[in-house]
């Protein structure tokens, strides 16, 4: 699959999404990494040390996926193994945003399994992989992260964050907010003392709007 957008426009993709993720507290300062697929063998992914909410056209990194730079900063996040495992794992994805949401993060250290509450959150997470904690740009993380995509849109790392992938860039930033959503929802069931609900399956979920 070859991305028809210029590494222009991707790069303003990436961007956009890099300010929507800070404004809507799923990341904190330089937490985070985002990236799209250009083609069946490169992405462009932001750099090492990188704000997401203070990004400009020099802030991302070209690679291959065996790893390797090939144009734009020298220095891709530390985290570039995770979004090259995910392309390797899912050739269906375009994009993989990688961000710290506090709910999910909280619930999942506590061992309680995030509930699907509302319709957007069945439609867009669906259903949620978790991995142990595995040190920061490590290929374990890499390596259990891409395990879980294989068979999950949306995965929660242990005591880290979370990975979720999608065709493009605005439906990997959607499953991220819904699984935060979902979360947050999920905590204050259990503060009002139901840690149970279950999402109404039968039927598949359509949404009727967007
Ligand atoms: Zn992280």
């Amino acid at each position: 699959m070859t991305n028809p957008l210029s590494t222009t426009e991707i790069a303003q993709q990436l961007i956009r999404a890099g300010s929507e993720i800070v404004d809507s507290g799923l990341a904190l300062a330089s937490a985070g990494n985002l990236s799209i697929r250009l083609d069946d063998d490169h992405f462009m992914v932001t750099a090492s040390g990188t704000w997401l909410n203070r990004l400009d056209r020099t802030s991302f990194s070209i690679m291959d996926l065996a790893g390797d730079v090939v144009e734009g900063a020298d220095k891709p996040s530390s985290e570039w193994k995770l979004h090259q495992r995910a392309y390797l794992a899912r050739p269906d994805i375009g994009s993989v945003v990688h961000v710290h949401p506090a709910h999910a993060i909280l619930l999942d250290a506590l061992g309680h399994p995030v509930r699907l509450v509302t319709l957007d959150h069945a439609y867009y997470v669906g259903s949620i992989g978790r991995t142990p904690y595995h040190p920061n740009g490590s290929d374990e993380l890499a390596d259990t992260a891409a395990e879980q995509l294989a068979e999950h849109n949306c995965v929660i790392m242990g005591n880290h964050g979370s990975t979720t992938v999608g065709d493009d860039c605005d439906m990997a930033l959607r499953r991220a907010l819904n699984l935060e959503n979902a979360a947050e929802l999920t905590y204050r069931a259990l503060l009002a003392g139901n840690g149970d609900l279950e999402f109404p399956w039968g039927s598949e979920p359509h949404l009727h709007h967007a």
